[in-house]
């Protein structure tokens, strides 16, 4: 069954009317009309079993039917702190990571980021990045699409984790003794984890330092040196994998 995102639907209404391109893309392009249905959802969790009441390209007039229960919840929260990249790797790792149910995106600016970004289009960037995120929340059946932070200074990422108790690591190319795996096999509490991956110049010894200062963990993904957002998707994975719910036992 389609589904579609809308801002807010109203859960006492039983009824709902669809605007902007969407109603032209239900009517027009997918050629959708009276007596069909789809799931409706808003980013806030709520879904509906929705039935075309009247449907022309600028509005699609839909009966909400029943509620329909939400997919589980992943039984981890992952949260990203990824270092900023140009814009289309940053699209496709808040793509991909997305997907994989990412809770919570935070970029940030470090000493070794190549993109510099013009204060006045960091607004438009957000927006993007979070349709971005909405629209694959929508094609991978999530209930709420993943929260995309502000950009933010390294240094005040780090401090704002610092009283957190949960599992933090920083993946960091030149560590010698732990990775990851040990590190997820070998916690107690599997509940939360919050990851760092730096810019495509990497991270400073001096930045590892400050990290592990906030109790983040240095951790390798072994010898082969991947660009970042490739260990970025590869995190989220791992921790999906070993925590959450990539497979059928915590799953639906
Ligand atoms: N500056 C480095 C590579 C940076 S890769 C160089 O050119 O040699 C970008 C980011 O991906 C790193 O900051 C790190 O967070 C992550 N990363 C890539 N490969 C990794 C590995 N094998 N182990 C741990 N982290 C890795």
């Amino acid at each position: 069954m389609r589904r579609f995102f809308v801002e807010k639907i109203d859960a006492e209404q039983t009824s709902f009317s669809i605007t902007g391109p969407e109603a032209k893309h239900i009517s027009r392009v997918l050629r959708m009309g009276p007596g069909d249905r789809f799931i409706l959802m808003d980013g806030g969790g709520a879904r509906f079993l929705a039935l075309i009441e009247s449907a022309v390209s600028r509005e699609v007039r839909v009966f909400l039917e029943k509620p329909l229960p939400e997919p589980p919840p992943s039984p981890v929260e992952i949260i990203l702190c990824q270092g900023f990249l140009k814009s289309r790797k940053m699209d496709y790792v808040i793509q991909k990571t997305s997907e994989l149910g990412v809770d919570c995106m935070s970029p940030f600016s470090s000493e070794r980021t190549v993109v510099r970004l013009k204060k006045d289009t960091l607004p438009v960037r957000m927006k993007h990045w979070r349709e971005i995120a909405r629209s694959s929340a929508k094609q991978s059946d999530r209930a709420v699409p993943a929260q995309i932070e502000g950009l933010v200074p390294f240094n005040e990422l780090v401090a704002k984790w610092k009283e957190e108790d949960s599992l933090k690591v920083i993946l960091w190319e030149e560590e010698g003794s732990k990775d990851l795996k040990g590190l997820l096999r070998g916690s107690s509490i599997k509940k939360k984890f919050i990851g760092m991956v730096g810019p495509e110049g990497g991270f400073s010894r001096q930045e590892i330092e400050v990290a592990e200062d906030a109790g983040f963990i240095p951790a390798s993904l072994g010898h082969r040196i991947l660009r970042s957002e490739t260990a970025a998707i590869t995190i989220v994975a791992l921790v999906q994998y070993e925590w959450g719910d990539l497979g059928l036992e915590n799953s639906r």
